[in-house]
């Protein structure tokens, strides 16, 4: 699998494919749009449209090799055949809510002194949790400092850097739980123009101002060292 439309162009909504494996995991393709869950991220749903009739997707994952997407396909879902040709068609307004959540985390990252311990995204809240010990984390602060980052309408670009470059620059590695993609020595970088630059394989809207209005939903003590941030958008 090298065609992971994804990485270059979150914008994609479908492509069309070829089946080039099927086991009990579920479905390789070609080329696909569908994002496997990773990095907090969950992962896309959608469908495969075939001639044969559509296959819907219920969730899509990694797999052992490198760059290996799996379809899972939902429960009672035809067979699938290797060599089928589909169009790969994934939930977009979902995954739309996921950019937007998504990229609102680089910003909470940006303005929260500490390191990252871990996180998730999901289609109504997202988290991030920080390895910080003061008890003076300000919530209304917070979210108005977000909503100004939202306003000042940052373009948002990713981008490759050697491995060689990555090792000798490690403060950009905020986040410890998350491994971005790496390997023929170069990584996935997100640019937050002149806000956030950080290893990430995700997905993420083009602007900030894409995001909209964000909520600070609550801030938990998990712990002496780990605060919790979880956020929302409105409505
Ligand atoms: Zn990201």
């Amino acid at each position: 699998m090298s065609n992971l439309r994804f990485r270059e162009d979150a914008y994609a909504q479908q492509c069309g494919a070829v089946i080039t494996h099927v086991d009990e995991r579920g479905i390789q393709l070609d080329a696909t749009v569908f994002y496997p869950t990773g990095g907090g991220q969950p992962g896309d749903v959608g469908l495969l449209r075939a001639a044969a009739g559509d296959i819907p997707i219920a969730n899509t994952i990694k797999g052992e090799a490198p760059d290996t997407v799996i379809h899972v396909p939902a429960p009672g879902a035809r067979a699938p055949a290797v060599g089928e040709a589909v169009e790969a068609v994934i939930d977009w307004g979902r995954r739309h809510r996921l950019m937007r959540f998504h990229t609102a985390l680089h910003l909470l990252c940006s303005i929260v002194p500490g390191a990252v311990t871990g996180g998730s995204i999901g289609e109504d809240k997202a988290r991030l949790d920080f390895d910080v010990a003061t008890d003076s984390l300000d919530r209304d602060g917070i979210a108005s400092r977000l909503n100004a980052l939202v306003a000042g309408a940052h373009p948002v670009t990713p981008r490759w850097i050697s491995d060689d470059e990555l090792a000798a620059r490690p403060e950009l590695v905020r986040t410890m739980s998350v491994k971005p993609p790496s390997g023929h020595g170069r990584v996935r970088l997100l640019d937050i123009e002149g806000v956030d630059l950080q290893p990430c394989g995700g997905t993420h809207v083009r602007n900030t101002a894409e995001i909209g209005t964000v909520v600070v939903t609550r801030i938990e003590n998990k712990g002496r060292q780990n605060r919790r941030i979880i956020i929302g958008l409105a409505p």
